[in-house]
């Protein structure tokens, strides 16, 4: 059974950058409906008891087609969105600290280097996707954008993903329209950067 992350704050906490209407669709329909689906799916492949990441790592080993598609869709939709999730807050914003910045400066040159390099996957993916931080064992970090509900797991890219920006339209068109770009900026006020430390620190221990 795999359980859709619980947001920790009101619909309304991350107004003005993500309205509570944006939330409480996002969240309580989409998010919800993925998480739904893919225990419905993972139930008819044997596979309601593993662990999302090595699901969807191990995609090929689903012999049915129709389960394998609808498993990568759903069961990304479900993990894509509760890191999304878990990584804002209303107290979010700022910069990282501690050793993700020191490798963020390293790899990226400065944390508006890294912010402007993501920001431009994010608006390059054409139609919906994501961009992506993800970090290998030995804390390396990479960029990547990545359509639909695939991320780094499922490519195979051996990469933890500890961020991630959710271009799809339903995460920003109801306040922003079609002005991705817009919400990809006003995003990074609410990006809960201790968050994304502990999941670094995490992934290459
Ligand atoms: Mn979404």
């Amino acid at each position: 059974m795999f359980e859709q992350y619980k947001l920790p704050y009101e619909s309304h906490a991350l107004e003005p950058v993500i309205d509570a209407l944006t939330v409480e669709t996002h969240h309580g329909k989409h998010h919800a409906a993925y998480t739904a689906t893919l225990n419905t799916l993972a139930e008819k492949a044997g596979a309601a008891d593993k662990d999302i990441v090595d699901l969807l790592a191990n995609l090929d080993d689903i012999a049915d087609e129709t389960l394998r598609v609808g498993i990568r869709n759903n069961g990304g939709g479900f993990y894509n969105h509760n890191l999304y999730f878990s990584t804002l807050s209303p107290n979010g914003g700022g910069e990282p600290k501690g050793g993700l910045k020191a490798k963020i400066d390293e790899t990226f040159g400065s944390f508006d280097a890294f912010k402007e390099q993501i920001s431009a996957l994010a608006l390059g993916q054409f139609g919906s996707g994501w961009a992506w931080l993800s970090t290998d064992q030995e804390g390396n970090l990479y960029l990547s954008k990545s359509a639909n509900q695939d991320n780094p797991i499922s490519l195979k890219t051996g990469h933890t993903p500890i961020f991630t920006i959710d271009v799809w339209e339903h995460a920003y068109y109801l306040k922003y329209k079609n002005l991705r770009a817009k919400y990809v900026e006003e995003l990074f006020q609410v990006v809960d950067w201790d968050a994304v430390e502990k999941k670094y620190q995490e992934a290459k221990a």
